[in-house]
């Protein structure tokens, strides 16, 4: 692939408009306006089709960290209403004795976190996107391949033409075709689970708790979401086997609402009106780098988590805010290029510590609640009893909650991005 001499080289493409890419192009959005930058961002499927492969039924439980970041891009005020607060944890092992509590406002917080519809994450994401003269929107379009050249990268897009750009973003998710075409290689470790997620009713007042359940066919999530037309409801994500959930998204409301509430237990009342059942296999994806040759990897393109922890979009969102920091910062430098070695080093340092940390934490959950063995699970059970009256270990999942540990980009600490003072574009044509 080539691209004609006279193309001209935008300084940033986006490749994803999915959760993490939109946070991206919206954090520099302000950044760029009233300059001669262009941010180019490309989508394969817009939220509004309804087949969002980001944007769907799922809920997302959101750090105190992810909301600060949200309300400083302008987000939060948008999908508050629709954005149920997390009061306390519990954590429980079925038919063992451990289970803990965690609650806010113990930590001092006002919330351990919220649930929030991805659905209406991407609406309030693509309707500031829309609004923002920085943000030129492709959508739908799909980049399908990729060539470096000295000064650019040139994306081909599905429609026949190219895009070249001076930072390309890798943005589109765990089987990102972008990491691959960069010469990025990913390691993909199958747990061998599916999630299961759907909506219920529930029969009592959940009160803002989130129950995170241990069973013997896998962990069940229980998330408060907002009462709707008065009706208490949750999201479950419930973790099996391939062919058990294959089997239990293919049972009729009744048998299905039945063994949801077998595994669970009573302690919400009885469970009706079941929503649609999606299903999502699960994986560890790793990519050996977070930065080639004028190519940054953000998000699940950069690492795919178990929804164990609820920590794939929050982890993906700090890169992304970290990623918009560096490259704000080197477009005020004087050549200006955001997609200098310099940009890059400094994207992949930072993010190095809190990456490696959550990739272990939520790896470390799944193998350990994930084990059968007789003395693994007494340990876990006493661990669960000692979690519980041991302050520290509750402190360090409040600080998760935070997004504390390590030095916090500008946009999690609630401050606009640098920036007003670029150097003016070497890309514009
Ligand atoms: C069941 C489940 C529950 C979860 N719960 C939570 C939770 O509670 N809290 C939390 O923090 N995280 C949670 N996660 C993780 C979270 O959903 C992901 O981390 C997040 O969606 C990653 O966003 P992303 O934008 O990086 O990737 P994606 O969501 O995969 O988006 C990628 C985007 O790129 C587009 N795209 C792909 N290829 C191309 C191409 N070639 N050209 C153009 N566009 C392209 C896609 O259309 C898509 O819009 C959960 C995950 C699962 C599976």
């Amino acid at each position: 692939m080539s691209t004609a001499a006279t193309a001209p080289v935008v300084d940033l493409a986006i490749v994803g408009g999915g959760m993490v890419g939109a946070c991206l192009a919206l954090a520099l959005a302000d950044t760029l306006k009233g300059t001669d930058r262009r941010l180019v961002l490309l989508e394969a499927t817009p939220p509004d089709t309804g087949q969002s492969p980001s944007f769907d039924g799922r809920t997302s439980a959101l750090s105190n960290g992810s909301r600060r970041i949200l309300t400083t891009l302008g987000i939060w005020e948008a999908v508050v209403a629709q954005a149920a607060p997390i009061s306390r944890i519990h954590i429980s092992d079925r038919g063992r004795f451990g289970a803990a509590r965690i609650g806010a406002a113990e930590q001092g917080l006002e919330a351990m976190g919220y649930v929030v519809p991805n659905r209406a994450l991407g609406a309030a994401l693509w309707a500031r996107l829309r609004d923002h003269p920085s943000v030129e929107l492709r959508a739908p379009c799909r980049v399908v391949g990729l060539v470096r050249e000295k000064h650019c990268v040139n994306l081909a897009l599905d429609d026949g033409t190219t895009l070249a750009a001076r930072l390309v973003v890798a943005a589109d998710g765990a089987q990102s075709a972008v990491r691959e075409a960069a010469g990025v290689s990913a390691t993909a470790d199958d747990y061998g689970q599916v999630a299961l997620i759907t909506q219920v009713a529930t029969g009592k007042p959940h009160a803002g708790v989130a129950y995170e359940r241990f069973t013997t066919s896998g962990p069940i999530a229980v998330l408060p979401l907002p009462p709707v037309l008065g009706h208490q409801r949750v999201a479950t994500v419930w973790t099996l086997a391939p062919a058990e959930a294959a089997r239990v998204r293919a049972l009729d409301d009744t048998a299905f609402l039945g063994e949801l509430q077998q595994a669970f237990g009573w302690r919400l009342g009885r469970f009706s009106a079941p929503g649609e059942r999606l299903a999502y296999p699960l994986a560890l994806v790793q990519a050996a780098s977070l930065v080639s040759e004028r190519v940054a990897i953000i998000g699940n393109a950069a690492q795919g988590l178990h929804p164990i922890a609820g920590q794939g979009f929050n982890l993906g969102l700090r890169d992304a805010v970290t990623l918009a920091e560096c490259v704000a910062d080197g477009l005020a430098q004087p050549d200006g290029d955001p997609g200098s070695s310099a940009v890059l080093q400094r994207y992949a340092d930072w993010r190095a510590a809190d990456r490696r940390l959550l990739v272990r934490f939520t790896d470390g959950l799944v193998k350990l609640f994930g084990a059968s063995l007789a003395p693994l699970r007494a340990a876990r059970s006493l661990g669960l009893s000692l979690f519980d009256v041991l302050p520290p270990a509750k402190a360090a999942l409040s600080t998760l909650s935070t997004g504390g540990g390590g030095e916090l980009p500008r946009l999690a600490r609630g401050l606009p991005l640098r920036g007003a003072a670029l150097a003016p574009s070497a890309a514009a044509p």
